[in-house]
């Protein structure tokens, strides 16, 4: 072969390859794909002829139902001009919302001879508003591949990994997958039951997919994705993929073969009165096609409510309310150890803001123990997911076991859309000591008057300096659990009260100022001993029982080998008021909530000195 002759030949197999695609007859591959796979998986098949069972021996009356269905198109894209307009997507769901509800301009040229059969299949698509996450989407998602095009027998475009794009969930979506596919295949769907989740939905080449843009005759009215539809909600070809075969609609007519391009009516087969040609399902042109049956609603209807029930309840169509409040918080402080004499507690937390939304204000709700809610106003501005630690003021603890607990209300003066993470608690414990004052006030004669502050161990803790006449003088001590000794001196003799000025000493626990001891009337020296100890000695531990189930519809049970035997335990609960809505002695480890509202609530559980705290979901049906 010379070089001309090669060439020639090079041209002349280019010319007939592209004269192959143009004129390329509409095939589709659900039906391999679907065959291929029970091939791979026999087990699969029987699965799914055990529902075909059940879907042909259903018989309802499906006039009535309808659904609005989200889509999620996925453009996987090699070249530019694979990543198609929203305007041709658009027209591709204009398409399939007609055609589904028999609205297609064209629904006029079916033969009246079919006119009794023809049906709405009461179907209508939306473009997905809302992610599987429940984020805002428009539902097209553009992917960039390196794979210049997919095959029918490959799940590659299915799977981010693999240079596709992943599947949002397909009980909730219908995915149609959008991409140069190879084989001269016009597109495929997943029937039923027929295949990986991962892989559920429709793919559509994308010379054949919408109305304008890239879409090429004979394929370019947008049926493609209406036929492969039908694939997906589990109808066959009209002519059952067989000689005069069986498509398992009855009022379908039996026909010999597939027809192609267009034909006029009637075209007989099969002893019939003429081929549905103009059947979504058969393999007509785009213009040709223009209608589904009764029969075929039926076994879409069956299909759905056996086999796709999730995309009735799906919420994907339902966008993503604009002004949503959505905050969380968290407690950063107090945690874990710390000392007594840090006391007021300020407690320090973490706002988020979780919504799209700017946040500007919110209300902060917190308590320490038992003491009274305080309220705090929060005012800033952050974007979604931007945080900020606010300092909250003090509330004044005793004890040496605390609970903190926080709630976030009110973000941007709105209910928030998930209060699951809008409250907390924490356990905290304090060592280390209690803060006292000493109080001092001084006669006529300051200079005469010394003080001395001892430990248990006679080690000086402190002592007086320079003092004025009259004055009051606070000192504030840090004091561990211990006793101690106050030992005050007058040099004349004749002490600081009352002949020369009314002096005192007292000691005094700042958290409430109770007084531990006091002194006012000596000659030259007195001492005064007193001792430091936690005021409550009631432990309080988080979590620290099992509550089960939890979120609970009603029945709650305990695990409470955490306690004493035989010993009762006090089973309260409180709403995130503090309100006690529930209070009960009990031996059982079983507490009936079910007459209460849905919520979150504390469960509290006491036995003598110890208390265990749980945050409980009340979620009944
Ligand atoms: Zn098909």
């Amino acid at each position: 072969m010379n070089n001309t002759l090669f060439k020639l030949w090079i041209s002349l197999f280019i010319l007939f390859s592209i004269s192959v695609n143009s004129f390329s007859q509409r095939t589709c591959g659900s039906t391999e794909k679907m065959n291929s796979y029970f091939n791979k998986f026999p087990a699969q098949k029987i699965i799914k002829q055990k529902l075909e069972k059940k879907i042909l021996s259903a018989s309802s009356d499906y006039s009535k139902q309808s659904v609005i269905i989200p889509v999620v198109f996925h453009v996987v894209y090699n070249t530019p001009e694979q990543n198609i307009s929203d305007m041709q997507i658009l027209s591709q769901l204009d398409v399939i919302n007609k055609d589904f509800n028999r609205t297609n301009t064209d629904a006029l040229y079916t033969p009246s001879s079919f006119n009794s059969i023809v049906a709405s299949m009461q179907i209508s698509f939306c473009l997905a508003q809302r992610t599987p996450n429940g984020n805002p989407t428009n539902g097209i998602i553009r992917k960039q591949t390196n794979q210049t095009e997919f095959q029918l027998y490959d799940t590659l475009i299915h799977y981010n990994s693999l240079g596709g794009s992943d599947a949002w969930d397909t009980d909730k979506y219908l995915n149609i997958w959008i991409s140069n596919i190879g084989g001269g295949i016009l597109g495929w769907a997943q029937y039923p039951a027929a295949g990986n989740i991962n892989t559920d939905g429709v793919v559509i080449d994308f010379r054949h997919f919408g109305t304008i843009g890239t879409s090429v005759s004979p394929y370019n009215l947008g049926r493609t994705t209406t036929h492969e539809l039908g694939h997906y909600f589990n109808l066959f070809h009209v002519w059952g993929d067989n000689y005069c075969g069986n498509d398992w609609v009855n009022d379908t007519p039996t026909q010999e073969e597939a027809n192609f391009g267009c034909k006029s009516h009637p075209h007989i087969s099969c002893n019939n009165s003429g081929d549905m040609f103009m059947n979504f399902m058969d393999y007509t042109d785009d213009n040709c096609m223009n209608s589904f049956t009764i029969g075929q609603r039926n076994r879409v209807w069956s299909s759905i409510n056996t086999y796709r029930t999730g995309l009735i309840t799906s919420d994907g169509c339902n966008p993503v309310v604009a002004s949503t409040s959505n905050a969380s918080i968290e407690i950063i402080s107090p945690e874990g150890s710390i000392n007594g004499c840090n006391n007021p507690i300020y407690p320090k937390v973490l706002i988020k803001n979780k919504s799209i939304d700017n946040l500007y204000t919110c209300l902060i709700k917190y308590k320490i123990n038992s003491s009274a809610y305080q309220y705090q106003w929060w005012n800033g501005n952050l974007s979604q997911n931007e945080t900020d630690s606010i300092s909250l003021s003090g509330i004044a603890i005793g004890g040496t076991s605390h609970m903190i607990e926080v709630e976030l209300l009110q973000p941007n003066n709105n209910q928030d859309v998930d209060t699951s993470d809008n409250y907390a608690i924490k356990l905290f414990q304090t060592t280390g000591g209690t803060s006292v004052n000493i109080n001092l006030i001084t006669d006529n004669y300051a200079n005469e008057t010394s003080w001395y502050l001892y430990d248990a161990n006679n080690n000086l803790i402190d002592s007086s300096g320079n003092l004025s006449n009259n004055s009051h003088y606070i000192y504030n001590h840090c004091l561990e659990n211990m006793c101690y000794k106050l030992v005050i001196n007058d040099t004349e003799g004749d002490g600081f009260c009352c002949n020369y000025g009314n002096g005192s000493i007292s000691v005094n626990k700042v958290l409430n100022n109770q007084e531990i001891a006091q002194l006012s009337y000596f000659n030259f020296s007195d001492t005064i001993n007193f001792c430091i100890s936690a005021l409550n000695n009631t432990e309080i531990f988080i979590n620290k029982i099992k509550v089960f189930p939890n979120p609970t519809n009603g029945i709650l049970f305990f695990n409470s080998d955490f306690f004493m035997k035989d010993i009762p335990i006090i089973a309260q609960v409180f709403d995130l008021g503090g309100r006690l809505v529930f209070s009960e002695e009990t031996t059982e480890e079983e507490i009936d909530l079910s007459n209460f509202e849905n919520g979150i609530y504390i469960l509290e559980l006491q036995q003598r000195n110890k208390i265990t705290k749980n945050k409980i979901i009340l979620n009944k049906p």
